[in-house]
């Protein structure tokens, strides 16, 4: 098992070095291009919702912890903000608090579309933990 974590300071310009963080440590797994953007933009996805929902772009830090265990990748990606009330329906397509119109609610849709496996742990109040995994090289 290889792994690595990382503190992020919760800005939406972040989000990038996150994801291409990701890349780099998942290239040890030799990926090809396609799987290479999923997990891009499944972490870009899971990292913008906790700058954007769950800190409310305020000051927060962002946990992300990446590991390798054969050819499987999980991506954790963790923040002590505002918490789900309902998981499922926040997972529902185009489900979104977004009141400016901006957001078209499909950013776990995505993250499960490209990944294998996503698993939303949440509590209000305390905070959410989205955990990813995808085997890498089939
Ligand atoms: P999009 O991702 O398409 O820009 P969105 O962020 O609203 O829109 P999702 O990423 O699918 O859509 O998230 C759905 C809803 O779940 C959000 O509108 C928000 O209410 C809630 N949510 C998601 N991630 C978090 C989080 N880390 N903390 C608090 N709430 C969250
Ligand atoms: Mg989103």
């Amino acid at each position: 098992m290889e792994r690595f974590r990382m503190e992020i300071e919760s800005l939406s310009k972040n989000e990038e070095l996150a994801r291409v963080v990701a890349a780099v440590f998942m290239s040890r797994l030799d990926p090809t291009l396609e799987e290479l953007d999923d997990v891009k933009t499944a972490v870009s996805e899971a990292v913008t919702n906790a700058v954007i929902h769950g800190y409310q772009e305020g000051e927060g830090i962002i946990y992300m912890e990446l590991q390798t265990e054969g050819q499987e990748l999980t991506v954790f990606v963790r923040d002590t903000g505002v918490g789900i009330q309902d998981v499922k329906k926040a997972m529902e397509p185009m489900y979104t608090t977004d009141k400016t119109g901006e957001r078209s609610g499909m950013g776990f849709s995505f993250m499960e579309a490209f990944m294998d496996q996503v698993l939303v742990e949440s509590e209000p109040g305390r905070g959410t933990l989205v955990t990813m995994k995808k085997k890498i090289g089939r």
